[in-house]
């Protein structure tokens, strides 16, 4: 399971394995606590993660 969500810093959409504690954001380069990431979406692969992603960078999804 992946989740995705928005670095709580700079807002950055952000992805992430069940059972990883932390993540780090590809733009601001916070280092950020998975539990305190507000999940937006559930996928199962790596692909849907990038592509729900992708699709957020483009504001086809919030
Ligand atoms: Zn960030």
């Amino acid at each position: 399971m992946w989740f995705v969500g928005r670095c709580y810093k700079c807002g950055h959409p952000i992805a992430f394995r069940s059972g990883q504690k932390t993540v780090t954001c590809r733009r601001c380069f916070k280092r950020l606590s998975c539990k305190k990431i507000k999940i937006l979406y559930k996928v199962e692969t790596s692909m849907e993660a990038s592509a729900v992603m992708r699709a957020m960078k483009l504001r086809k999804l919030p």
